[in-house]
């Protein structure tokens, strides 16, 4: 293919940041958290990122998601810079190219599994059959097929985060960005869900960012970088 009809998606790296820092507020109640950070996400890889608690780990997330601006320095997702589109074009961006996991599942608890994960396919505009039957392939893969029509208050907490984990999977994204996606988990639960992303990771070419307190879990990563407030380095 050549470079002129190359698309969106064929650009590498996915997801890549250069000098951001973010501070919040201003004057004598200004914060530093993050500084010079620079980082280069490529197709399908996943990049563990580890820093004690308060060191800037869920600020850089929501920064690399296009969710909140950076004091200072650029994001670009695909090849797009954040800074340079307005609101609208953001959205639509993340909407098509990124998948988030929390911590907290966030599922729609009057919403069966198979809803919760549609949802983002309906809000699409997916006709409904259409919607159901990928959302049910996505369950299918994260081995929740037994479980479709049950609502969240019916599934264990490790089941409620395989489905969340669907639902961050289903719209197909270039991208995830899983904040402590095991933090809530027994270790048996843990060592299950990010097993399964590293699994569906490698079968979609998807890449991921996933924050964990965790090494051992990290360590089944591509690359681990710890946030310090000198910045990201190896780690
Ligand atoms: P981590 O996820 O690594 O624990 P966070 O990104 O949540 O760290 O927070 C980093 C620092 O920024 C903390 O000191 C926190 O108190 C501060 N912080 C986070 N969000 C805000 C905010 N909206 N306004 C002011 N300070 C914030
Ligand atoms: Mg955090």
């Amino acid at each position: 293919m050549s470079k002129a009809v190359m698309s969106n998606t064929d650009y590498e790296p996915v997801l890549e940041c250069g000098n951001v820092s973010k501070i919040y507020g201003d004057g004598a109640f200004a914060v530093p958290v993050l500084q010079g950070i620079q980082l280069q996400v490529q197709r399908g890889e996943r990049v563990a990122i580890v820093g004690a608690s308060g060191s800037g780990k869920s600020t850089l997330l929501h920064v690399l998601g296009g969710l909140d601006n950076p004091t200072d320095g650029w994001v670009k997702l695909q090849g797009n810079n954040f800074s340079k589109m307005n609101e609208q074009q953001r959205c639509s961006l993340r909407n098509a190219a990124l998948g988030f996991v929390y911590q907290f599942h966030h599922l729609l608890p009057e919403f069966s599994a198979l809803d919760n994960v549609a949802m983002p396919l309906t809000i699409r505009r997916m006709p409904r059959q259409q919607a159901e039957q990928q959302a049910l392939a996505m369950l299918q893969q994260v081995g929740l097929a037994h479980r479709v029509s049950h609502v969240p208050g019916e599934l264990s907490g490790g089941e409620r985060q395989r489905v969340a984990l669907a639902r961050a999977l289903v719209t197909k994204p270039a991208c995830v960005l899983a904040d402590e996606p095991t933090g809530n988990l027994d270790r048996q639960n843990a060592l299950h869900i990010f097993d399964a992303m590293l699994e569906l990771s490698s079968s979609s070419g998807t890449a991921f960012v996933i924050v964990t307190h965790d090494l051992e879990l990290a360590g089944r990563c591509d690359r681990i970088l710890r946030l310090t407030s000198d910045g990201l380095s190896a780690g």
